[in-house]
């Protein structure tokens, strides 16, 4: 019998989700806001988590140190600029000297404790900041932005759904980050990621985003996640409407309302994952969930 793999085991039962933004700019590159006063910002909002992405600029903890954080888990990292397609270092350990071959920065970042995640790959006029045939040659990240709120400004798109749906249906395992890229105060609080942690600790919670054990958000929450063999319930109070998608984007089902329940079809899904869509382009994505068929009959 085919079986469903995914990374969301005790989320049925009212599981508790730290939120956080894993891309910010400061002063420290070509962010408008001091460190501290982008701190605050996010605490003020409720905010689990944060890291600093300043361009090629590390922020750990010799730098939090300085900072009043407010109970804030304040991530290691930095956005990995120069040469090259931009990516997140998340959990970094030291800043990884940027280098046109992107492969080498990614493998980097694996040795030496974190993970890479693929920048808002749609952003530039021919929607091609990160070109699909060079992120498709790539291993070893861990996701790719599929929202990212700054680019909605820009020519190119936010969103980079387009991207996640081939590699997933090639069998990869990416996960999907949603985060505001904040420059000044009016980009700050409308994309985040909502995380399934052990604890508050950074360490914590950088591992359960290494394992896919969250949910991408521009604003709708999921409340429940629960799977029966290969039956899946989502519930989400501010959803007008879930929608699961298959292989190379195809929309499978489509509920109006808060919960949908979805048996993943027979036949030849390589995955199957939701978006939970709320009021005016607000939308919750959670990660896939993959269909395994060692051992099926
Ligand atoms: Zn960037
Ligand atoms: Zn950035």
């Amino acid at each position: 019998m085919p079986s469903l793999d995914h990374p969301y085991a005790g989320a049925d039962r009212s599981p508790r989700w730290l939120r956080g933004n894993l891309h910010t700019h400061t002063t420290r590159s070509d962010g408008r806001r001091a460190p501290q006063e982008v701190i605050d910002d996010y605490v003020a909002r409720g905010y689990d988590f944060l890291m600093f992405s300043d361009h090629d600029t590390y922020a750990g903890p010799e730098h939090f140190a300085d900072w009043k954080t407010g109970g804030l888990s304040m991530i290691p990292g930095n956005e990995i600029t120069r040469d090259g397609p931009h990516m997140l270092h998340v959990g970094a350990t030291r800043k990884i000297e940027p280098s046109e071959d992107r492969q080498a920065v990614i493998d980097d970042i694996a040795r030496t404790g974190g993970f890479a995640v693929v920048n808002h790959p749609n952003w530039f006029e021919d929607f091609n900041h990160c070109p699909h045939e060079t992120m498709k040659e790539w291993t070893n990240f861990t996701g790719i932005e599929i929202y990212n709120h700054v680019i909605g400004e820009l020519p190119g798109s936010s969103y980079a759904t387009d991207h996640w749906d081939r590699l997933l249906a090639r069998g990869r395992r990416v996960w999907g980050f949603a985060n505001d890229d904040s420059h000044q105060a009016k980009h700050v609080g409308f994309a985040w990621n909502s995380v399934l942690s052990e604890d508050r600790s950074p360490a914590a919670i950088v591992a359960a985003m290494a394992k896919g054990r969250f949910y991408a958000s521009t604003g709708v929450a999921i409340g429940s996640i629960a799977v029966e063999g290969m039956t899946i319930t989502i519930t989400s109070p501010d959803a007008e409407r879930i929608v699961a998608i298959a292989d190379h984007g195809a929309r499978i089902e489509v509920a109006d309302g808060r919960e949908m329940t979805l048996t993943v079809p027979d036949g030849k899904t390589t995955y199957v994952r939701f978006e939970c869509c709320g009021r005016g382009e607000r939308v919750a994505w959670t990660q896939p969930f993959f269909v395994d068929r060692a051992g099926a009959a």
